[in-house]
């Protein structure tokens, strides 16, 4: 699984980071990254739920 933030789309309300601290992170501006791209298998199921939890559909899972 590869993750990536489509920073067009976030609003930086902080969900993802709070669902998954491993694989997000909020940047200085106050907007989500997922810095590794490649998420070990244990995240995934975290980062699905962050997915579905964005309010923004700013999360993209390849
Ligand atoms: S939950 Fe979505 S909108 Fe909010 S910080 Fe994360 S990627 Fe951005």
């Amino acid at each position: 699984m590869k993750v990536s933030v489509d920073s067009d789309r976030c609003r930086g309300h902080g969900v993802c980071v709070a669902l998954c601290p491993t694989v997000f992170e909020l940047t200085d501006d106050g907007y989500a990254t997922a810095p590794r791209g490649q998420v070990p298998a244990e995240h995934h199921a975290a980062v699905t739920d962050a997915e579905n939890a964005c309010p923004e559909y700013a999360i993209v899972i390849e």
